[in-house]
């Protein structure tokens, strides 16, 4: 309950902090908002003599925009009643992608901090490594270690990347009808085809807003997302079955938007996937190679 009400003493006292604690939502099980970044302390910070009693990062692996932000939870031990503390995300050149504060921490009480995948500058963060650094506010020293008193182990690591990849299953990018580009009676071929067995789940490369979902006689089942964070719209064809998603709704980045099929003109179960620029899909944008995309999101997916 204390860590409650100080959230919302922070809220209530820093509407500026608060408007960048990144709370999306989403319809349809949308995970709760992020926290709010906070404020440093005001008066002069105090802490303790810092360590840390548990610490335990979660998921391993997240997307941005994903289902799970990544999240910390911990607890420290300290000679003060009272401490205030900075909690920073850094990659793995120790650069700091994101800061929040926790005013007036006590020992032992568990803190949470979720982190949305932005960087201070609201932008996504790059694809990479990353760990939460606890310390106090104000700290030249090192950040906080492991408690002598404690024998939990310390995880404070974790990866984060901006796309999923589309197919999750067995696939293969197929010959040179398959590629962006290849000529089509009329017209060239306007995405990329991976092969994979009907009924294999898709999922959303990035999330974002649904642009558009229904049926098409060249396309078949088919879903276009406008990408969260991204000037980029994602168009899915050829599912086997209508796309659960509604047109204007909401998706994250990894949730499951349908399964491979061969619906429309298609001969072979595949997934027909486009990438468009700015301002998008049939909106003044253009299509463009999908395949050095979709090579550099199956090497990390
Ligand atoms: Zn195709």
């Amino acid at each position: 309950m204390t860590i409650v009400a100080v959230v919302l003493l922070l809220i209530s006292t820093a509407p500026a902090a608060a408007s960048t604690g990144g709370a999306f939502t989403a319809a349809g099980g949308p995970p709760p908002p992020g926290s709010p970044s906070g404020a440093p302390a005001t008066e002069t910070p105090s802490t303790g003599a810092l360590s840390l009693l548990s610490a335990q990062a979660t998921p391993r692996k997240s997307f941005f925009y994903g289902f799970r932000y990544p999240s910390v939870r911990f607890a420290i031990a300290s000679t003060q009643a009272q401490n205030d503390l900075q909690i920073d995300v850094v990659n793995t050149a120790g650069e700091v992608a994101r800061s929040f504060y926790r005013n007036d921490v006590e020992p032992k009480v568990e803190v949470r901090i979720r982190w949305d995948g932005t960087t201070s500058e609201g932008r996504p963060a790059r694809n990479g490594r990353y760990s939460f650094r606890i310390e106090a506010q104000g700290a030249t020293t090192q950040p906080a270690a492991r408690a002598s008193t404690s024998t939990a182990p310390l995880s404070l690591g974790f990866a984060l990347y901006g796309y999923a990849f589309p197919i999750l299953g067995a696939h293969d990018f197929g010959g040179a009808e398959g590629r962006f580009g290849a000529a089509r009676s009329g017209h060239t071929h306007q995405g990329q085809d991976t092969m994979a067995a009907c009924g294999t789940p898709l999922v959303a490369a990035r999330g974002g807003t649904v642009q558009y979902s229904g049926y098409q006689g060249a396309a078949g089942n088919y879903v276009v997302i406008d990408g969260k964070g991204s000037s980029l719209d994602f168009m899915y064809a050829h599912l086997a079955e209508p796309s659960p998603l509604q047109t204007g709704e909401q998706v994250r980045t990894g949730q499951p938007i349908g399964i491979v099929g061969d619906t429309g003109d298609a001969t072979a179960c595949h997934l027909h996937f486009e990438i468009w620029t700015a301002p998008g899909w049939y909106e003044g944008g253009s299509p463009i190679d999908p395949l050095p995309y979709l090579e550099k999101w199956d090497r990390y997916s």
